[in-house]
């Protein structure tokens, strides 16, 4: 992996436990505790291939109802509208 970030070129990355938020079409997968390297100056996030290839495969798994997911969320939507 990346030993510098490729967006900001800054040398320090951390390693952390975060959030991925999978989306295809109108489907999403919150995947919590996912390992990444972040930018600790831009917090760009790097992940491994790994990584976002078995959140995939959970991903289809889930849709395929092979695999229950943990839990399910209710998730609110809006329009970006600036007030007038
Ligand atoms: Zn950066």
């Amino acid at each position: 992996m990346a030993d510098h970030c490729v967006f900001c070129g800054h040398k320090h990355l951390e390693s952390k436990l975060t959030r991925y938020i999978y989306q295809k079409e109108e489907q999403l997968l919150l995947v919590d505790h996912v390992p990444c390297l972040e930018c600790t100056f831009c917090g760009e996030q790097y992940f491994e291939v790994t990584v976002l290839k078995k959140i995939e495969s959970d991903y289809l798994a889930i849709h395929q109802q092979q695999k229950k997911p943990k839990r399910i969320m209710q998730v609110a939507v809006e329009d970006f509208v600036v007030a007038a």
